[in-house]
């Protein structure tokens, strides 16, 4: 007999466990599906930016900020030879993610929501809604029935694959990260951006800060033998020798991802939701990603309680939250794409610093807004920030 639940969310990162959480605290009957063993490492830059520390907030998780998160008072960034310094306007956060999903998924489950660990291998649909089955770790096949389904697996998304929501994947950058001791980054993170890649450095304690190299292929292909020597001449070269990332001073293990650029078609098929990384995936130099998956899982889970109490509002649920989450996502790419392009090129890059040395207030919507502080500026007024910048 399968076993029955009002919703089975996949992936128990920030989105799948923050929605878990929500939907379980509305009184739902919710499987937490991970194939990973909790706690686990991510990588990620591990800054929580201000939209991000608002949503955790709201969950009544803030407590974890002040116990195990680093405040951030700024960023500073380098590009061809440039330093801009953004300020933030309230502390944003560093926590490693090992220590962040853990605790959201913790919450879940003290609420309520059933772990249930194991690899998602197939959906079908049923007049219930969904049958899915998961491999476990013992090898067995458990047989999971739900009204509702959440693919909150990341960027390679089963549930978006197996539901036909996936799009074809563009060839892209690859990121590797750890944690190094030695760095002293004194609560600013540090953004160094060139045309091979760029590198994130984020403090996470008095003694340890996250490094993320975000390199082509073609470099990761050349690095292969040696690949701690080589982040640690591609760290010098990024930073011109300001910064050189030891392999030595690394603690724990690298992770590595790639690459990093997928696309999903829509993120809501009938009785499938998608949320974070799965729904949509923003280029993460901005560190937008904690953000869009707690503020998407928000949006899932009242989408998800409305069907649950009125079934037929389940399209126009579908459809609100479609429309939301397109949106949240266009707003987050195009403040992406021009923070890119004003540290991409060279010339850019010197007329937005000199610009922002000398009239640091124009830049404020954009730095709040890239903050998550506030809502992105519309195009005209982008347009326009661009157009000072670059005067
Ligand atoms: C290089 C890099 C740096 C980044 N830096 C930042 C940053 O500094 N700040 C920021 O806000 N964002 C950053 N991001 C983005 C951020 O990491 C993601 O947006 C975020 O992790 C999305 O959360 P999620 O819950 O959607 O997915 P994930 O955190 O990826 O969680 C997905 C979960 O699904 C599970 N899973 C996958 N497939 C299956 C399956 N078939 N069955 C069962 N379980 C499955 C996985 O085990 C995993 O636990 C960065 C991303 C990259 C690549």
């Amino acid at each position: 007999m399968p076993r029955r639940f009002d919703v089975a969310v996949v992936g128990s990162g920030p989105a799948g466990a923050a929605c878990a959480l929500r939907l379980a605290r509305f009184g739902f009957a919710v499987a937490l599906i991970d194939e990973r063993a909790f706690p686990r490492p991510k990588l990620c830059g591990e800054y929580l930016n201000l939209g991000a520390v608002r949503e955790l907030g709201e969950l009544g998780l803030g407590d974890l900020l002040d116990a195990t998160g680093s405040p951030l008072n700024g960023m500073r960034l380098f590009a061809h030879g440039e330093v801009a310094d953004f300020a933030f306007s309230s502390s944003a956060y560093s926590v490693s993610r090992e220590i962040l999903d853990e605790r959201i998924r913790a919450e879940a489950l003290a609420s309520g929501a059933q772990a249930i660990a194991g690899r998602l291998q197939s959906v079908a649909r049923s007049d219930f809604g969904v049958e899915t089955t998961v491999l476990q770790p013992s090898g067995e096949i458990l047989e999971i029935s739900t009204r509702y389904l959440v693919g909150a697996d990341g960027m390679r998304s089963t549930v978006a694959r197996l539901c036909d929501l996936s799009a074809p994947v563009a060839d892209g950058r690859f990121a590797i990260g750890g944690h190094y001791e030695g760095l002293a980054l004194s609560h600013w993170i540090e953004m160094y951006a060139s045309g091979n890649g760029y590198i994130a450095l984020n403090p996470l304690t008095d003694e340890s800060a996250n490094a993320v190299f975000v390199l082509s292929r073609e470099h990761l292909m050349r690095a292969r033998k040696d690949l701690g020597d080589e982040l640690t001449r591609f760290s010098v070269a990024v930073t011109d020798g300001s910064r050189r990332v030891e392999n030595e001073r690394l603690q724990g293990k690298r992770n590595s991802i790639g690459p990093i650029s997928v696309r999903t078609s829509q993120p809501a098929a009938k009785n499938v939701l998608l949320v974070g990384d799965a729904a949509a995936f923003v280029d993460p130099f901005t560190g937008q990603g904690v953000y869009l998956a707690l503020s998407g899982a928000r949006r899932a889970a009242a989408a998800i309680s409305r069907a649950l109490h009125h079934a037929a509002e389940e399209r126009v649920a579908w459809r609100e939250y479609a429309a939301d989450i397109r949106s949240a996502v266009m707003e987050r790419k195009r403040l992406a794409a021009m923070v890119k392009m004003l540290v991409t090129f060279g010339f850019a890059a010197r007329r937005a610093a000199a610009a922002l040395r000398r009239r640091p207030a124009d830049f404020v919507p954009l730095i709040e807004a890239v903050c998550g502080n506030r809502p992105a500026p519309g195009r005209p007024e982008l347009a326009l920030t661009i157009a000072r910048a670059l005067r």
